[in-house]
């Protein structure tokens, strides 16, 4: 598959602010995944599906479209008996990914997400074991020809390390690092499951060779509170900084939760994104095709008008 973007992902950042993309999971439960099935398997057997909904993420105007491998990694991959197609389903995923932006420029961002458990001594898992699934996805996703890695929906530091390791290892053009922060139930501030707060994964991150920090998803990080986070990223580092937060706080519908902040709703927060400083904008649970295109118009009039200055 030959590359359609020849700046890289760093230097257009130089120049502009680029938009990310929407939710994967939910697209792929509308295209007909069923709950609790392997939704990186369809990048083997159902890619015409991944790719419509990635087209409709480029057609709405996306810069930047992470593949369809958040749960990508062995660990993941072997509850669903799919082990022995690690590779391929990671590499398909860049393949369909580049497929989706056809002709217009686009960035294709390798997608690791956690490896959905704990490490020891909390949890079953050995440092060599996690090492060992999240080298041999970010292998398969650089092969392939992804534009940059993230690591993302983060909560520890340990994790995180890990996949920003197998991210350099495998020669990544770029390393995003991505926290999945949670509202204290004071509602004063924001850290991870594990305690991390902002400015000690933003020092980590420079510490340890990202290129950008970001956030996505958590609970109760809104439009609002991923900017506070944005300033908060941009006091402790110079590294461009990317947020994909949810379409509003969680609500608890039917017994399943679920985010339904419209697109005009979430689109009033791009502009004060933009001022905080954030690099590349996009969005997690809950957001559409009509979201990202309602960003589209936000950044370029944004765009716009400061240039007019
Ligand atoms: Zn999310």
């Amino acid at each position: 598959m030959e590359k359609t973007s020849n700046t890289r992902l760093l230097d257009a950042l130089q120049d502009r602010a680029l938009l990310g993309d929407g939710a994967m999971g939910t697209q792929l439960m509308i295209a007909g995944l069923e709950q609790g099935n392997c939704g990186e398997a369809w990048n083997l057997t159902q890619p015409e599906r991944v790719l419509a909904i990635q087209r409709r993420y480029a057609e709405a105007g996306s810069d930047c479209i992470l593949t369809n491998t958040f749960g990508g990694s062995r660990i993941m991959l072997n509850r669903h008996g799919q082990v022995e197609n690690v590779v391929a389903i990671n590499q398909a995923a860049v393949r369909i990914t580049r497929e989706a932006f056809g002709a217009q420029p686009g960035f294709v961002i390798g997608d690791i997400g956690p490896f959905g458990g704990l490490l020891e001594p909390y949890g079953d898992f050995t440092e060599e074991q996690v090492r060992a699934a999240f080298n041999e996805q970010a292998c398969a996703l650089v092969d392939a020809g992804a534009d940059a890695i993230i690591v993302e929906t983060q909560t520890s530091l340990e994790e995180l390390l890990l996949g920003i390791q197998a991210a350099k290892e495998a020669g990544a053009p770029c390393i995003i690092g991505s926290m999945a922060y949670d509202v204290t139930l004071d509602g004063s501030t924001f850290r991870t499951m594990m305690g991390i707060d902002p400015e000690r994964a933003a020092e980590f991150m420079q510490e340890h060779g990202a290129d950008i920090v970001a956030l996505n998803c958590g609970t109760g990080m809104d439009m609002e509170r991923a900017r506070t986070a944005v300033e908060r990223y941009r006091k402790t580092t110079g590294l461009p900084v990317m947020v994909q937060p949810n379409a509003g706080l969680p609500k608890l519908v039917n017994m399943k939760v679920v985010y339904d902040e419209t697109p005009e709703q979430m689109v009033t927060g791009v502009a004060p994104l933009l001022d905080a400083g954030a690099s590349i904008l996009g969005a997690c649970c809950g957001s559409t095709p009509a979201h990202i295109r309602a960003f589209r118009q936000s950044i370029d009039a944004y765009q716009y008008e400061n240039q007019a200055l």
